[in-house]
């Protein structure tokens, strides 16, 4: 029997007054699955993201959370989803600890003592804990990001930028760390970046969204190959650029 998607969306679109920022995309995202949302700076990403959310009402369509549709069970829907975006910081007057704990009640996650100590360690957050958050680096509050991003063991995560202010030494190890994570409890991924070796390295598919549209959808390895092109990050150029020619090759 095919699994339930992690995240089903059909038809989706968002308009703000003229400007039509997402323009009735459909896609899913497998569990177990690490999808890559690929697109120009305003081709509607974090708008697809927030809808995902709930924290947009789409203007249209519909958005399945393991067969959930948010706009009639949201709790329910998005209780075992989670998010890190750098748009989104944590409360910098808690300390580490207590912004993993007080977001780790919130999801009423399970055995969370447990689960926050483990966190500590792998998101090599350990010397912090008692600092407050607000005093830490970007790139220290980007992993605490993550960490709070997987308190409550979700089914579905969302991350936007998830690895843009880290150095590439750790920017790696946060890599795998996801991946480690998806491959041991199957959770599906929807992963926004503009670095394009990443969404190589990490995603198992990639969507090219421009202008509110999906124009691509495919292997990010052999998407650039199918389209006459030597890398992904060419490819992306292309797309960005010549969306209508590539949409009519
Ligand atoms: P980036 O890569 O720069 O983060 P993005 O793909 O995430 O971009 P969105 O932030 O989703 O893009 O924006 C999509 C479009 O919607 C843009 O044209 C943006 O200007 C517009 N937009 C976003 N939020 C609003 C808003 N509140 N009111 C009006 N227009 C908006």
């Amino acid at each position: 029997m095919p699994s339930i998607p992690a995240l089903a969306a059909s038809g989706l679109s968002k308009r703000y007054g003229d400007v039509l920022a997402v323009g009735g995309v459909s896609f899913e995202v497998a569990p177990g699955e690490i999808v890559g949302l690929l697109g120009p700076n305003g081709a509607g990403k974090t708008t697809i993201i927030s809808m995902v959310l709930g924290v947009l009402e789409p203007s249209a369509g519909r958005i399945l959370i393991q067969g959930k549709d948010i706009a009639a069970r949201r709790s329910e829907a998005l209780e075992r989803t989670n998010f890190a975006a750098v748009y989104a910081p944590l409360p910098g007057n808690l300390t580490v600890r207590e912004n993993l704990r007080v977001f780790g009640l919130l999801y009423g996650a399970p055995r969370l003592k447990r689960r926050i100590e483990d966190l500590l360690d792998g998101f090599d957050l350990r010397k912090f804990a008692d600092s407050k958050a607000g005093f830490l680096s970007s790139g220290e509050q980007t992993r605490l990001g993550l960490a709070k991003a997987l308190i409550n063991e979700p089914s579905l995560l969302l991350l936007d930028e998830p690895t843009a202010s880290l150095d590439p030494a750790t920017a790696r190890e946060i890599r795998s760390k996801i991946r480690e994570f998806v491959r041991r409890g199957g959770a599906g991924v929807l992963w926004t970046s503009h670095n394009m070796h990443e969404v190589a390295e990490v995603c198992d598919r990639a969507l090219f969204l421009s202008r509110g549209q999906i124009l691509l959808e495919g292997d990010p390895r052999r998407l650039p190959s199918q389209h006459g092109k030597a890398n992904l990050e060419e490819l992306f150029i292309a797309v960005a650029r010549e969306p209508l020619s590539l949409e009519a090759a």
